[in-house]
């Protein structure tokens, strides 16, 4: 889906095709949280079921944990989708973080896409953004891709970070 932000013709293309591919990554990664959070949330509660282990505090704050981790996904994205010009990339690192500490369900599938977002995010803020791989130039191929001067490689913006 294409979004162009009006009246901003001045925008420097990379940083909008950044915005752009990082939203739609972040769009798969908050569904992952989305969908992980009851099936977590239910095997815990079938497994201390089984055990006849009462919900006490320990499993009762888990959930909490897990549900406002998910919110807050929900929040950001939608928020990126109606200002997609804000970077939020301190928050995008801390929902990523947050999605590994659960350490379970589609939270593991799904946090890599926030920490490579924050990067791409901060990326996109330097005047010339490069490629993870080779610190190569990257440029705007037809308009709707980007691609490193480098080594012709297409980054997978939302995917990957430097190694
Ligand atoms: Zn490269």
């Amino acid at each position: 889906m294409e979004t162009r932000p009006a009246g901003e013709a001045q925008e420097d293309p990379i940083k909008t095709l950044i915005q752009r591919d990082t939203r739609n990554a972040l769009k798969g990664s908050t569904a992952l949280y989305l969908i992980s959070a009851p099936i977590l949330i239910l095997a815990t509660r079938a497994f201390l079921a089984f055990f006849h282990t009462p919900l006490t505090t320990f499993p009762a704050f888990y959930e909490i944990y897990i549900i406002s981790i998910t919110l807050l996904a929900l929040v950001t994205y939608l928020w990126l989708r109606f200002h997609p010009a804000s970077t939020m990339r301190i928050q995008l690192y801390l929902l990523g973080i947050l999605g590994l500490s659960i350490g379970g369900g589609f939270f593991l599938i799904g946090a890599p896409g926030f920490l490579s977002s924050a990067y791409w995010r901060g990326q996109a803020e330097l005047q010339d953004p490069k490629c993870t791989r080779d610190g190569g130039e990257l440029a705007v191929l037809g308009g709707r891709t980007l691609v490193c001067l480098k080594c012709s490689r297409v980054p997978r913006v939302g995917f990957e970070t430097p190694k």
